[in-house]
């Protein structure tokens, strides 16, 4: 698995700033880079080593400037971009947030506590779960989130493919140059994917099952099969697979925000044409936010637009 090891980076000292960037996925550095070069003091908080959804990506194709670009080389590119001016980093969690002041207060996993006059939230998303029998039971052991990271363990096996947006299709297309066997399903009769990536799934060796969803996965040590039905007929079928790779869509990362955030119905942060959120200083940018698209060009420019605006705190 690709790692985005900000390790090297020593714990800072300071715990004032102008700005604190919550994520260094590629909204949350896009506010670093144009954080660093508007001369703002400031910090980005990254939980894990890893960089956010870009790291789970194999090739990406619609990042301007690159004809195709491996996820962990773009990744690697946006930091350095963000070092270069001078933001400093840390691998601290935040796990407590109070916003609504005019200077705002961080907690962080260890115990330490910085101050910042503006935040950018940039915590992303996680994979939402399929929420069946077997599905936690055969984590690890079958039932994945991650192509890019678990796919080689199934070289020359069956494998299914849950979901129909970008994410099911383009990862759904990477298991094709390594399994056996590739089966889409998706409870509709219609992708959602862009026209580009359904093309190349029609394309390849990739089946399809439509209009159904999977009911129940199944095995004894590993998955073994998928219980499926057919929405249209209710129709059940054992369907025999190896793996199962889940790309039912996002969940975004705002619990610790959402007493003082604005959030859609799905916790999705609503802002303003700024990326401002309800409160004063407090930005959200890239996959958090309520947004027509989630894409890393998307979520760069999330990061630009927020920070340009939120100079206005420091004329
Ligand atoms: P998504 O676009 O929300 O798609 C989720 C898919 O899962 C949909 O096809 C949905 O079906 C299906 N689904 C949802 N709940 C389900 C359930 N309980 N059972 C069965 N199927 C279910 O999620 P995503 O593909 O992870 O993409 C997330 C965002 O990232 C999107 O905005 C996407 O465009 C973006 N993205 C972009 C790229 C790229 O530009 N290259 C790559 C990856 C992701 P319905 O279609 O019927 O709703």
């Amino acid at each position: 698995m690709p790692l985005f090891n900000l390790s090297n980076v020593s714990k800072p000292k300071e715990t004032n700033y102008d700005v604190a960037i919550i994520g260094a996925g590629p909204g949350g550095l896009a506010s670093a880079i144009y954080a660093g070069r508007a001369g703002l003091k400031t910090i980005v908080f990254e939980k894990s080593t890893e960089g956010g959804q870009i790291l789970l990506t194999d090739m990406i194709e619609d990042y301007p400037g690159f004809v195709s670009i491996s996820g962990n080389a773009l990744a690697e590119n946006f930091l350095n971009h963000a070092k270069a001016f001078g933001s400093n980093f840390t691998n601290e969690e935040i796990i407590e947030a109070d916003l609504t002041s005019k200077i705002k207060r961080l907690k962080t996993d260890l115990g330490n506590e910085y101050t910042a006059k503006t935040v950018v939230i940039a915590t992303g998303s996680n994979p939402r779960k399929l929420g069946v029998p077997g599905e936690e039971e055969f984590m690890n052991r079958g039932v994945s989130y991650c192509a890019v990271c678990d796919g080689s363990f199934f070289k020359d096996k069956r494998v299914v493919v849950v979901g129909g947006g970008d994410s099911a299709v383009e990862e759904g297309l990477y298991m094709t140059k390594i399994a056996k066997e590739v089966t889409l399903i998706h409870r509709r009769d219609k992708l959602r994917a862009q026209k580009i990536a359904q093309e190349r799934a029609f394309k390849s060796k990739m089946k399809f099952i439509w209009d159904s969803v999977v009911t129940e996965i199944g095995g004894s040590k590993n998955v073994e099969y998928v219980m499926i039905k057919n929405l249209k007929t209710n129709e059940t079928t054992k369907y025999p697979t190896d793996g199962v790779f889940i790309y039912v869509g996002l969940i975004p990362n705002t619990q610790i925000f959402k007493d003082q955030i604005k959030t859609d119905e799905n916790g999705f942060i609503l802002t303003d044409e700024h990326m401002e959120t309800n409160l004063e200083g407090v930005y959200a940018v890239g996959d958090v936010r309520k947004t027509p698209l989630r894409q890393i060009v998307t979520a760069a420019a999330d990061g630009a637009i927020a920070v340009i605006d939120m100079t206005k705190y420091f004329d």
